[in-house]
């Protein structure tokens, strides 16, 4: 076991600290006003390899693997959560595209989305529940060579700001009644709808995509009729999950910053309240949460990297970061005392993050549930 990072990917990890550090900041308060992505930052988010990352050099990517991509987008969130919210989805289509595409799917649309043309989506959850997945209500029925689409996907990741969607729909009944397809936005009947205006993660469009008679040609099916349950669960496990533990790491980066920050400069009885028991507890636990999602992150990054079984690694992941990066985020207003609620210190903001990437991706009580199989089949 090697817990070094290579030349590569430390080389990797200063090089987007630096981009994310001076490309960021300035766009950070239109994010946080509008609820709109930097678009202009996406042909240098391409350049730096950083949309492509997962997807294959043949593909126009730079394949650069699962570990590579959590990397980044821990760097990414360190200085703005709401980029890697947005950033995993769209790896979750190139994911998709590149497990589940045909050849000819995979040469047509990764080149696209790794070069920053546009961004990517995969839409499941329903207003039907996104918890249960099968309950999916939208349909698709074959008409001559085209499939028409009808339904509606919402809290959908880069909605308004996205050209390729994967898209699960009933083509018929039951577990095996479901496929999935590769729609482009401007195929006929393929709408935007409400965008949601949310309390975190704000620099990350979510919104509705609504299929009226949507037409999607017949050989943009992906991955077979009646595997659309594997696509969907299949990208969201593999790829959807380390992704929302990305997220949630790059939070708690940020949180520790924040709290020695302020913890160190506020001074009271004539010292640093870093010098307060309880402050340092505080920090004690914050800091121990950060080391132990990034083992965690880690791991399941570098398990999808050697094609090693990682289920169990990325839900624990993905359910256990999250929910730390929302503890550690309240811990840290605690330590700024009032200072802590007002808007002119970030660590508000990663509050709020943190507790909207709680349910995105799936919500912790659906993670346990997955875990709790797995542990009763594993120790029966
Ligand atoms: C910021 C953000 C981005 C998102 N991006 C995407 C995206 O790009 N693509 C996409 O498809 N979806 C996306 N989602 C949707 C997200 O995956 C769903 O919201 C999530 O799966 C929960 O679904 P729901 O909100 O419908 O809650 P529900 O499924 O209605 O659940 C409600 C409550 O019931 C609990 N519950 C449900 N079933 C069980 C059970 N069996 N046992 C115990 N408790 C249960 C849940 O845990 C939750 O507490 C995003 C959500 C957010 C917040």
């Amino acid at each position: 076991m090697d817990f070094k990072l290579t030349e590569r990917d430390e080389m990797l990890q200063k090089t987007i600290r630096e981009f994310a550090e001076k490309e960021i900041p300035p766009r950070m308060d239109t994010m946080e006003e509008t609820g709109e992505f930097p678009m202009d930052l996406l042909k240098g988010l391409a350049d730096m390899g950083i949309l492509g990352v997962i997807t294959p050099r043949e593909y126009g990517g730079a394949g650069l693997g699962h570990l590579a991509r959590i990397l980044v987008l821990e760097q990414l969130g360190r200085v703005c959560p709401a980029m890697p919210m947005a950033l995993q989805v769209h790896h979750m289509c190139t994911y998709a595209l590149n497990t589940f595409g045909s050849e000819e799917q995979k040469k047509k649309y990764l080149p696209p989305l790794a070069q920053g043309e546009a961004l990517g989506v995969v839409a499941v959850t329903e207003p039907s529940g996104g918890s249960d997945v099968a309950a999916t209500k939208s349909t698709g029925r074959l008409e001559g060579d085209k499939y028409i689409l009808n339904g509606r996907k919402c809290f959908i990741t880069n909605a308004h700001v996205s050209n390729t969607w994967i898209v699960p729909v009933m083509t018929g009944e039951g577990r095996k009644g479901m496929s999935a397809f590769i729609v482009e936005k401007d195929f006929p009947g393929a709408k935007t709808g409400h965008i949601e205006d949310k309390v975190g993660l704000r620099g990350a469009n979510t919104g509705e995509l609504v299929f009226q008679d949507c037409e999607v040609p017949k050989e943009n099916l992906i991955g077979g009729e009646g595997n659309g349950m594997a696509v969907a669960l299949g990208t969201i496990g593999s790829c959807g999950r380390p992704g929302m533990a990305s997220v949630g790491l790059g939070i708690l980066n940020a949180v520790i910053e924040e709290a020695v920050k302020f913890a160190t400069e506020r001074e009271l009885y004539g010292k640093p309240i870093s010098n307060l028991q309880a402050i340092q507890w505080y920090i004690t636990e914050i800091y121990s949460d950060l080391e132990i999602a990034r083992l965690l992150a880690y791991r399941a990054g570098w398990m999808l990297d050697n094609n090693i079984p990682a289920d169990a690694a990325a839900t624990l992941a993905k359910q256990w970061i999250c929910e730390a990066a929302a503890r550690s985020a309240r811990k840290a207003i605690e330590i700024h005392g009032s200072y802590g609620i007002l808007k002119e210190y970030p660590i508000q903001r990663l509050m709020r993050d943190a507790l909207v990437a709680v349910p995105a991706g799936g919500t912790a009580e659906i993670a346990k549930l997955v875990l709790s199989r797995i542990a009763i089949k594993q120790y029966q």
